[in-house]
């Protein structure tokens, strides 16, 4: 018989000892928690989940726009200082749909000014404060939906969501992506979270969606970190495609001393390429200006001699106009005589 092609899901996963993994990440993740894990819970006044809901999922789709790409301590700062300004400026309810839309772009910017991408955030903000204030001052709280405002990714719409109360999928950032692909819970053919995501919802059991995105999350930033992970201190080692194997798929390949050589060479070849190009575009501009400044000297030149001509004819013409009247006056005296 021959051998099974190990292709399909199926073949691959769940892989071994997953739960024990998950576990020992639980344990490790439990002694690791010093500070709030997402941001977006601890800036935003819990009371307020209660007493109005949409507000507080407003801005808590706020506060994961502000997330992306910005550290929490960050996008903490940033979603206090958008509350306690617009509530300075305009009153009410501070940061809210009405409070943005009145607010001038600058002055958002300014007040979020501690995230990246400030601008574009500022202008994602707005767009989706008014989305939600035209639907009634309702957040929509389904994924296809959320899709739609302008600087919400999937991601993104996934958190909010899975603080909404609905958990819908996975979300998964670099982090999630780096470990789940180190302890081969993805296929080597998913090299970027999205992949990792869809790999991940086909085999992970519902009940488990909700805490993977939170633990790995903070075990990736504390102990399996993108760059030197504390493999000594992690309790998953045994089990760890990453710490077992050098050559594992996720470990970045090194180079060959022939593909080094062949790299350099062809970075030479290029930088001469573009020297070569430089330099031919040098002489290009040369000529260019070599050409300019003879016809602005012909130009001079033609100028100076129609110049030199009408005075030449403005000169003859007077001396005519002068030996006519010589003639006139010669004539007037004869006929007095
Ligand atoms: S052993 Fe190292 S690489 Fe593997 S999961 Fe632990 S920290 Fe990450």
């Amino acid at each position: 018989m021959s051998k099974k092609k190990v292709t399909d899901i199926e073949d691959l996963f769940p892989p071994p000892n997953w739960k024990k993994v998950l576990k020992k990440v639980k344990q490790m993740s439990k002694s690791l928690v010093t500070q709030p894990m997402l941001t977006v819970s601890s800036s935003i006044d819990k009371d307020l989940k209660t007493s109005d809901r949409e507000l507080w999922k407003f801005q808590v789709l706020g506060s994961c726009m502000l997330s992306s790409l910005t550290k929490d301590e960050l996008t903490a700062k940033a979603t206090k200082q958008l509350a306690v300004g617009l509530k300075k400026k305009y009153g009410g309810k501070g940061f809210c749909p009405a409070s943005i839309l009145k607010c001038p772009n600058d002055d958002l910017v300014e007040m979020i000014s501690c995230v990246c991408f400030k601008n574009r955030k500022a202008i994602s903000l707005k767009k989706m404060a008014q989305i939600v204030q035209d639907n009634d001052n309702k957040v929509p709280e389904t994924l296809p939906e959320l899709l739609k405002i302008p600087g919400v990714g999937k991601k993104m719409a996934l958190v909010a969501l899975r603080k909404y109360g609905h958990v819908m999928g996975i979300p998964v950032d670099s982090h999630v992506c780096v470990v789940a692909q180190r302890i081969d819970w993805v296929k080597p053919t998913d090299k970027n979270a999205d992949k990792a995501r869809s790999t991940l919802e086909q085999w992970v059991p519902k009940e488990y969606w909700d805490e993977i995105d939170y633990l790995f999350v903070l075990f990736g930033k504390v102990i399996c970190k993108t760059r030197n992970p504390d493999c000594e201190n992690c309790k998953i080692s045994k089990y760890c495609g990453y710490f077992n194997d050098e050559n594992h798929w996720s470990r970045k390949k090194k180079k060959t001393k022939k593909q080094k050589e062949k790299e350099k060479e062809k970075e030479k070849e290029r930088r001469k390429k573009k020297r070569k190009k430089k330099k031919k575009k040098k002489k290009k501009k040369q000529k260019l200006k070599k050409k300019q400044k003879q016809k602005k000297k012909q130009k001079q030149k033609k100028k100076r001699r129609k110049r030199k001509k009408n005075k030449e004819i403005e000169s003859a013409s007077e001396d005519t106009v002068s030996e006519k009247e010589l003639e006139k006056t010669k004539t007037r005296k004869r006929k007095h005589k």
